[in-house]
């Protein structure tokens, strides 16, 4: 297995593989950036197929930490650790506490936080061994981030409509939800009190049927929401949902949601770009949840001064959008030019 070859390595400053006989822990931790602070990343349990398939995951999502923190103006850099298991079946406390000792042996340059596989309980068992974790809470509150990260969308999404559609009135807007878990759900909510019209699905069709008869929204079927009638299409369930063959059918002007890693290859944001639908960058639409992550880790939480952190994701958007319409270059190449431009000075 390759590291320094590897297609996904891009100068990450350190890799670290651990390991813990006992608890049965096959860890990887990668910091990619800490010029701007520590590595701030989730932790990701999850039954990779191999290690080679672990170590991209972990190259690659730590980069996009960096980028996400820069671009949210954080003074954080990059990182991600990802443990090689099936967190239902495999994931203990003893593994979560060899976890957090590797996370330790690191002295602050990666602070660790709850990612798919794991939760604000594992990140409590984490804490027994390391400080160097946030995503606890404070004064009683849950540490879920979702709220914030659904705000973030959606000031991400009225930026981004005032570009397509020349006004941010989400009145009446049709806006389609992909999956409304814990993210989608909140932004189903805040839409809905803006006046917006939404058409909703999830796998969970329990949920949905709830959420929908809640907000008198319509539901349809997992894939027939590619095909809504809508003016923004929200993907809020799982990565790479933008395919070629999903952009042909989308009817949506703007493309604004929570999902990490929309875009299933890089050229699926030119043929975007060449249809004339905007695609927000999603690392800077969901950057809210990182934003209020960031900020637990300080004694002096501030909740409102979160929210007006989050609200300026809309003044980055506006920025990348401009640019990106001033050069005729689609928004995802524009919004990863400007992270480096970020971390440069
Ligand atoms: P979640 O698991 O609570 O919600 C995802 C929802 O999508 C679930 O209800 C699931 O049933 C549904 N779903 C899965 N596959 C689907 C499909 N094919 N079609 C329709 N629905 C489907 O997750 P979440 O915390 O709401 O996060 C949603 C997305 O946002 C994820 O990609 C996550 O990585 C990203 N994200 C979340 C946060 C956060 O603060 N939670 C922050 C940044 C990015």
């Amino acid at each position: 297995m390759q590291v320094f070859d590897h297609p996904e390595f891009d100068h990450h400053r350190q890799i670290v593989f651990g390991c813990d006989r006992d608890s049965g822990l096959h860890a990887i931790i990668a910091i990619h950036d800490t010029r701007r602070g520590p590595a701030l990343g989730g932790l990701r349990i999850y039954p990779y197929a191999s290690e080679a398939e672990a170590l991209t995951d972990v190259l690659r999502l730590s980069r996009g930490m960096t980028y996400k923190s820069a671009l949210a103006d954080l003074p954080l850099g990059g990182g991600k650790a990802v443990i090689i298991a099936d967190p239902r079946r495999e994931k203990t406390p003893s593994m979560l506490q060899a976890m957090g000792r590797l996370v330790e042996s690191l002295g602050g340059r990666y602070i660790t936080a709850e990612d798919s596989g794991t939760d604000e309980a594992d990140m409590r068992i984490i804490r027994s061994e390391t400080l160097h974790v946030s995503g606890l809470g404070h004064d009683g509150d849950s540490g879920d981030p979702s709220p914030f990260t659904a705000y973030g969308v959606f000031c991400a999404m009225k930026s981004a409509v005032r570009h397509r559609f020349g006004h941010d009135d989400l009145h009446e807007l049709r806006v389609a939800i992909q999956g409304v878990g814990h993210v989608g759900a909140h932004l189903a909510r805040e839409l809905h009190a803006a006046g917006a019209q939404l058409v909703l699905t999830d796998v969970d069709r329990d949920s949905l049927g709830v959420l929908a008869d809640e907000l008198g929204a319509e539901s349809v079927m997992p894939d027939a929401i590619f095909d809504a009638d809508v003016e923004v299409f929200a993907p809020c369930a799982m990565g790479a949902v933008l395919t070629e063959a999903v952009v042909g059918r989308l009817k949506a002007g703007v493309i604004c949601g929570a999902a990490n890693n929309q875009l299933a290859t890089a050229e699926v944001a030119e043929r975007l770009h060449g249809r004339g639908v905007l695609y927000t960058p999603d690392y800077i639409a969901n950057a809210g949840g990182v934003i209020e992550v960031e900020a637990q880790r300080h004694p002096h939480y501030n909740r409102s001064a979160v929210m007006r952190h989050v609200e300026r994701i809309a003044i980055t958007v506006d920025e990348i959008l401009s640019r990106a319409q001033a050069q005729d270059m689609s928004p995802a190449v524009v919004a990863d030019q400007l992270a480096r431009e970020r971390l440069a000075v």
